[in-house]
């Protein structure tokens, strides 16, 4: 819908640039982040200034280049031993003066644990306007330059899109797997600016001692390959038969809200609505029927095959290819011609 100007909306001239976040673990990059720079791209185009990458972290050099490689114009890295892991405190502090001393008129995050944490704590001392987990962006270029923040409401029964008139920048998370990266391009140039930390060791209260690496085998967001079962396994013990397909093909289980809210799988492996949206390279869908609410959450996987055995099923209209028949034939024989190669 067309926005217009509102009379009393203040000058905003001074800020410009949209900036993404870029967010690590042990110097390796959420692939949101990439995400994120690839849609900020189409968004700093379309509001012609630069795409700006802030990364933090320790022994990150390497992520600032990759910003550049996956669009950034512009990095601003901080790289210190006490910002090795996320803390709220040292990274919001770093993130607080970049934002202040460089004045992006868009900042965005990825919907993560980290992403969110960082995003609010930063929002409230700004102080701006927030709009968490959103799954379109778009800007009005001219005259008004508001970002266009969409996300579900109501159960995904509608489509907000919320703007932020009276602050500046404007701030939003958005969620994984929504947001396509911009093909990695090293010949790329960009400037590269060192920011300091702001806090030392003795000054942070909080302390990471360990991390504890979940014993689950998965991380789904990150997952370039995954076997996801629904009501049609018919109980828990069925999984293990995704399991032993997704081990033979290098993947991970994922699974229909049907089979979580039955108690056959954890919800840390829920795609959809609810659950996880992805974009692995290969979804294997079995048993699951295709609602809307789980084709949300998977659609634009780059290759999707569906097992079922209801020809009618909605999940074949997504599908690039369909087997048609008993997944409790299929799926063993599979895991047996891939073991097999
Ligand atoms: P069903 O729809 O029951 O489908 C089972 C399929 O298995 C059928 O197509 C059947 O033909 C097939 N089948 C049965 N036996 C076999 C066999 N032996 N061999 C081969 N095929 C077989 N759903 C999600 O997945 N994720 C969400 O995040 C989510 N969020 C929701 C949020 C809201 C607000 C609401 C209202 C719903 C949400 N849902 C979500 C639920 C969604 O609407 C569906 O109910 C759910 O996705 C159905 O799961 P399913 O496909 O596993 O089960």
């Amino acid at each position: 819908k067309k926005q217009n100007v509102p009379d009393d909306m203040p000058d905003w001239s001074a800020y410009r640039g949209v900036m993404i976040f870029v967010e690590q673990r042990a110097g390796h990059a959420k692939s949101v982040s990439w995400q994120l720079l690839g849609e900020g791209r189409k968004l700093a185009d379309k509001l012609e200034v630069d795409l700006i990458a802030l990364v933090i972290g320790h022994d990150v050099d390497n992520l600032a280049k990759d910003a550049i490689a996956y669009g950034a114009d512009r990095v601003y890295i901080a790289d210190a031993p006490e910002l090795k892991d996320y803390r709220t405190r040292p990274y919001s502090r770093v993130a607080l003066q970049v934002i202040r001393e460089v004045k992006p008129e868009i900042v965005l995050f990825g919907a993560t644990a980290t992403g969110r944490d960082l995003a609010g704590a930063i929002a409230t001392h700004l102080p701006t306007g927030l709009t968490a987990d959103c799954t379109i962006l778009d800007v009005e270029p001219h005259p008004s330059r508001l970002l266009l923040a969409s996300r579900p409401a109501f159960s995904e029964k509608m489509l907000a899109t919320i703007l932020c008139k009276q602050y500046r920048p404007q701030m939003a998370t958005a969620r994984a797997g929504v947001f396509e990266a911009a093909p990695y391009d090293p010949t790329r140039q960009g400037e590269i600016h060192s920011v300091p930390s702001l806090m030392a060791e003795e000054e942070i209260d909080a302390q990471v001692l360990q991390f504890i690496e979940a014993t689950e085998r998965f991380d789904l967001e990150e997952a370039e390959i995954i076997v996801a079962g629904g009501r049609g396994l018919g109980g828990p013990d069925s999984f293990q038969l995704l399991q032993e397909l997704a081990d033979a093909l290098g993947g991970v289980v994922g699974a229909s809200r049907a089979a979580v809210d039955a108690g056959w799988i954890g919800h840390a492996h829920q795609v959809g609505q609810t659950g996880y949206t992805v974009r692995p390279k290969l979804y294997l869908a079995v048993g699951i029927s295709g609602a809307v609410q789980h084709l949300v959450g998977m659609q634009n996987s780059d290759c999707i095959l569906a097992i079922n055995r209801d020809p009618d099923a909605p999940i074949f209209k997504v599908a690039n290819f369909a087997i048609v028949g008993d997944l409790f034939k299929i799926v063993p024989a599979l895991t047996e011609a891939i073991k097999a190669k």
